[in-house]
């Protein structure tokens, strides 16, 4: 089986010399004059020029997969056509440098605007094939080598057998190796941390390594602090996280529920990553959940007559994920999962015609569905948990 995760067989919509994934520092050009601007590192200047120089606001800027893309796209629009035409006009009660004024015109290039938001999931969606493809690489590359951190112990090949010793010799919990990328840049990042005295979890500086090490058995300190968010581009889930609001915060709410072991602290949002050993787990048909994902598949076969892990034996980590988002979707717009049929009573449907079986691949197999149904579906957080000899499968899927 063949997927090409670099997603040449994909029609892009936008001219692959916008689109800059890395967020390598790149001198950028305005999009509506010839100032300069390193991005994303002078982000916040950029955005005050606009602001200040042409009374113009970028919403959600945060959520844009890649600035310097994005702005790069815009400026040749602007070249041709007037602002209006593509932004929202709106009035504040200031002028650009913040006195006080009644009724200033300001324009607003948002995703209100139909071109802006294909633009916004076309680079988010880039940018995701990009990273799958980071993490595939890493996967497969045996170049690696590593002193441990701590230990020194050295480390060749296996950028996972790196992070597991961590675990287990030194008890850093990084998170589930499905869910790590550009796994270099984050091991020096830590060691950067400890190197530098730092702890990495509440990032208080120690005057030793030995008052460092003490402090960070004692309080448990042994994992990244969730509150920084420099550590977002590590886990793959962070480039899931759909902006569209499929479905409350509802199961955030009722995933923060903090393990045993470790110190309190209040800053626990994006605390699902580190702990999905504990979140409950739904089935992908039916209210049920447990917080153990063989008891899950377990349940789905004997009540739904699903085997996950049968069915999904010859996928990828990526079909997987496919998998389970579409048979989300299905369920959230209770249609039939084989036959694609609408029905009030899905569930009486499914037992009565025994769907509760996939489709034909090029169904399910589609980009679309990479992107979660649910935020922290944690369902997709034990994918492939079960199973190690990923590396092995992951070396074929490149071929
Ligand atoms: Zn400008
Ligand atoms: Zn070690
Ligand atoms: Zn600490
Ligand atoms: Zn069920
Ligand atoms: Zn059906």
């Amino acid at each position: 089986m063949t997927e090409n995760v670099n997603s040449e067989n994909q029609e892009s919509r936008l001219k692959s010399q916008f689109i800059e994934l890395d967020d390598k520092p790149k001198d950028t050009k305005c999009l509506l004059c010839n100032s300069n601007f390193v991005l994303p590192t002078n982000e916040k200047e950029f955005l005050t020029h606009i602001f200040k120089e042409h009374r113009l606001v970028i919403g959600d800027v945060k959520e844009i997969a890649s600035l310097k893309s994005y702005v790069n796209y815009w400026r040749v629009k602007f070249r041709d056509e007037p602002l209006e035409k593509f932004c929202t006009t709106f009035l504040g009660d200031c002028t650009p440098n913040g006195e006080p004024s009644k009724n200033e015109n300001y324009f607003l290039l948002s995703n209100c605007i139909a071109e802006d938001k294909i633009l916004r999931d076309e680079l988010r969606r880039e940018k995701l094939e990009w990273i799958l493809g980071e993490q595939l690489r890493e996967k497969i590359d045996k170049n690696f080598q590593r002193g441990c951190m701590f230990c020194r112990t050295e480390f060749t090949e296996s950028r996972h057998l790196y992070v597991k010793h961590l675990s287990e010799k030194h008890n850093i919990q990084l998170g589930k190796m499905e869910n790590l990328v550009l796994i270099d840049e984050l091991l020096d990042k830590i060691q950067n941390k400890i190197e530098s005295l730092i702890c990495i979890y509440c990032e208080k500086q120690f005057k030793d390594r030995a008052v460092l090490k003490e402090h960070m058995r004692k309080k448990l300190h042994k994992r990244i602090n969730p509150g920084n968010k420099s550590y977002d581009k590590f886990y793959i889930n962070n480039y899931l996280e759909p902006r569209s609001t499929w479905r409350q915060k509802q199961s955030q709410i009722e995933e923060t529920e903090e393990p045993s072991g470790f110190s309190s602290d209040n800053d626990e949002e994006n605390w699902s990553d580190w702990n999905s050993e504990n979140v409950d787990i739904n089935c992908l048909f039916c209210d049920y959940m447990k917080n153990d994902f063989k008891n899950i598949l377990n349940h789905m076969k004997v009540e739904h007559d699903f085997n996950f892990e049968l069915i999904t034996s010859n996928c990828n980590f990526y079909q997987k994920v496919k998998i389970v988002n579409y048979a989300r979707k299905q369920m959230h717009v209770k249609k039939c999962l084989f036959c694609d049929c609408h029905y009030q009573q899905l569930n009486e449907h499914l037992i009565k015609e025994n769907h509760f079986k996939l489709p034909a691949k090029e169904i399910w197999d589609q980009p679309e569905f990479y992107f979660p149904m649910y935020e922290n579906d944690s369902f997709l957080y034990n994918l492939d948990s079960n199973c190690n000899e990923d590396e092995d499968s992951s070396s074929e899927i490149c071929q």
